[in-house]
């Protein structure tokens, strides 16, 4: 059996700019990651730093520019859209906005039925409707929510029936892409608990995407965080939040609003300025010098390589020693 269930190695897109011959987006730059089976790996970052390409280039709604993508040891980075639809099976998607995502014209049965139907899953409807039942006690709804459509629920129950949807097909890999943000914070850590106990039932590994530091750290074994489609710092879950090194994780980890006012003050002072650069033209040298309160001449020059600094923590930038805070 393979320890890895879903590794990238120097995964790349990029997107034609429309009108230009010549320009391109640099949404994902060059990305590599392994996640080990049963575990999850947080993929933190601002809008528009390319973490939201990357799970949709890994599971094939785009193809990928360059780079591999391995899933449980199968390299399917070229395989045609009809060769993956038997794979598809083993890596599902729950999306962020559990409002635009579900179809509402559909039940509810009809929503967790598709996958059912679209793999051949079920002989008989009657065989669906258990199926569909035990998914919908599993993930804290009940079989009288089967017929009622997806309006008629609140975002909380209707990111369990996502959650539904993608699950009851028993996939191994799960990317999760931003599913609490669009959630009020009270429901957030429910539908968090929710993924960690399936987890623990069916052991899923998980790439789990979110803009914020906050939620990340209870659902992750390990981080990862991008910045205009490079990662640029990656480590165990606890070690990112204790040992930060990269100017830029510094900086998220000073964003997360805490109630002291205090400590808030103190943290204000590092946090990030300015906007995130255009990924048509990415700033030259390392991509953050032109937001980096710690940039020297270099950093502009010469692109930093990642770095295994001791214990797997990795890290791109020039004075990864200097930078803790
Ligand atoms: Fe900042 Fe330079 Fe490090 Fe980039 S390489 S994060 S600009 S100090």
């Amino acid at each position: 059996m393979n320890d890895i269930m879903l590794e990238v190695r120097d995964l790349t897109k990029h997107f034609p700019v429309s009108g230009s011959k010549r320009q391109v987006v640099h949404a994902v730059d060059g990305v590599s990651f392994q996640v080990p089976r049963g575990k999850t790996l947080g993929l933190v970052g601002e809008s528009g730093c390319g973490k939201s390409s990357c799970a949709r280039t890994i599971i094939r709604i785009y193809d990928p520019t360059s780079g591999q993508i391995i899933l449980d040891g199968q390299d399917i980075t070229h395989l045609t859209q009809r060769q993956l639809i038997p794979l598809r099976r083993n890596i599902q998607m729950i999306f962020q906005d559990p409002y635009a995502s579900l179809n509402a014209r559909m039940t509810v049965r009809d929503i967790i039925e598709e996958p059912l139907r679209a793999h051949k899953v079920c002989a008989t409807a009657r065989e669906a409707d258990e199926l569909i039942y035990e998914m919908l006690d599993r993930v804290g709804l009940s079989k009288e929510h089967a017929n009622r459509y997806a309006h008629e629920f609140s975002g909380g129950q209707r990111q369990r029936v996502g959650i539904a949807r993608a699950l009851i097909l028993h996939p191994k890999v799960v990317i999760c892409d931003e599913p609490i943000s669009a959630l009020d914070v009270s429901i957030q850590a429910q539908v968090v608990n929710l993924l960690k106990q399936f987890q623990e039932e069916q052991g899923l590994t998980y790439l789990f995407i979110a803009h914020d530091l906050s939620m990340v750290r209870y659902v992750s074994d390990e981080v990862g965080v991008m910045y205009l489609g490079k990662l640029v710092e990656l480590c165990e879950a606890n070690e990112i939040y204790d040992h930060p090194l990269h100017p830029y994780t510094q900086g998220l980890l000073a964003a997360i609003p805490i109630p002291d006012p205090q400590l808030a003050r103190a943290k204000t002072a590092s946090s990030i300025e300015g906007d995130i650069p255009s990924p048509i033209s990415p700033p030259s040298g390392c991509r953050f010098h032109t937001r980096c309160p710690r940039a020297t001449p270099l950093c502009s020059q010469v692109e930093p390589v990642m770095a295994d600094v001791g214990g797997g923590h990795r890290v791109a930038c020039h004075l990864f020693s200097q930078c803790t805070p």
